[in-house]
């Protein structure tokens, strides 16, 4: 399959977006899907009412059938047509987080979505993206969009249009690209369904945040301890994993260069994972600056690409530190761990 390829310049005026965003649309409800922009990471569109659409982007990704997808909207009211309620909770996070970094879990309607994009389950996922390009396709578009992110299952998650075309060229029907997306880690994933709401996924929107709007908030305890089974079901799989094996340092700068060090009179090629701040401090094969510490939403912005870049050099394993599990580090933490497969060296 040839894939599309179209440019967008988000800060222009809607209108001037038409061409290509109307062209996005008649795709979508063509059933074919297309990859565009969030203010998160890239998403594979795909309209959630059909199997069909829907199969394809599992087919694309290579994603295991049992991992549900998120709904994406454009407008509020779309929702009514496959929740069966919105909870007063779930109502107020809407007001302050969408659109947003913040995916909500409700109970679903049966019979108005494809069973395939829920993944057979009695509950929905479902989000309002904010970035222009995304919410004009879904407005325009006028279907509920199921959309995880666009890459083949397993890599890293895209924050560039390249990156998607590296993962998915010719096996998807067009990508949008909208330049590098903001956050640059995937939404807040909360289960809104039981009285008190339960964090599945760490993201965007911090646990701080959603404090504040409706008080206490759980977490899901699988997010804590790698062994227990997790509330969602996408959190069992490996993920956004570089090809060469990934360990986690939770020790100083010198211990780590000491690792380093170790590592190379054995002969291997060793990639270093770190910030602005710290760079300058190693001796490696690859080092490379992801973000400022002291801005955690810089790191954020540039995990997955510093993931990704290790795939074009030659290194034999990646050492990272490690960052405080507060505000968006919870989300930073959560992906790097799952990238490393939880190899963590105390
Ligand atoms: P992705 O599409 O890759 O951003 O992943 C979406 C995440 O949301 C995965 O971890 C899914 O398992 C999770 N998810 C989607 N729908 C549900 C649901 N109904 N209940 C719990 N988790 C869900
Ligand atoms: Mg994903």
């Amino acid at each position: 399959m040839e894939t599309k390829r179209w440019s967008v310049d988000k800060t222009v005026d809607k209108r001037e977006l038409y061409p290509q965003v109307s062209q996005a649309a008649d795709l979508l409800r063509e059933n074919e899907v297309i990859a565009f922009p969030t203010e998160t990471v890239y998403g594979l569109g795909g309209n959630a009412e059909n199997d069909g659409a829907v199969s394809k982007i599992f087919e694309a990704k290579g994603r295991p059938s049992d991992n549900p997808l998120i709904i994406h909207i454009g407008k509020m009211e779309q929702i009514e047509e496959f929740v069966q309620e919105v909870p007063q909770k779930a109502a107020k996070l809407m007001e302050a987080f969408w659109p947003g970094a913040l995916t909500i879990i409700f109970n679903k309607k049966e019979g108005a979505l494809s069973d395939v994009a829920t993944a057979g389950l009695s509950t929905v996922a479902v989000r309002m993206p904010d970035h222009p390009v995304a919410l004009a396709i879904l407005q325009e578009s006028g279907l509920p969009i199921a959309a995880p992110s666009a890459n083949r299952s397993g890599r890293p998650s895209p924050t560039t249009a390249q990156h998607v075309w590296e993962d998915l060229n010719g096996r998807i029907a067009g990508i949008v690209d909208g330049g590098p997306t903001g956050i640059g880690v995937e939404s807040t994933v909360i289960d809104c369904t039981e009285d008190i709401p339960v964090i599945l996924r760490p993201g965007g929107v911090t646990k701080e945040q959603l404090q504040e709007v409706v008080g206490e908030v759980g977490v899901d305890p699988a997010l804590l301890k790698s062994k227990e089974a997790p509330k969602s079901p996408g959190m069992k799989y490996t993920h956004y994993a570089p090809d060469a094996p990934l360990y986690l340092v939770k020790r100083g700068r010198e211990e780590l260069q000491e690792i380093i060090n170790e590592k190379r009179r054995e002969g291997l090629s060793v990639g270093v994972l770190t910030t602005e701040e710290n760079k300058a401090y190693y001796d490696a094969d690859v080092v490379y600056a992801c973000g400022r510490r002291a801005e955690l939403e810089t790191v954020a912005a540039h995990l997955y690409e510093a993931l990704r870049s290790f795939n074009n050099t030659d290194v034999d394993l990646i050492l990272s530190e490690t960052f405080p599990s507060e505000g968006v580090g919870d989300a930073i933490m959560n992906r790097l761990l799952k990238a490393a497969g939880h190899k963590v060296i105390e």
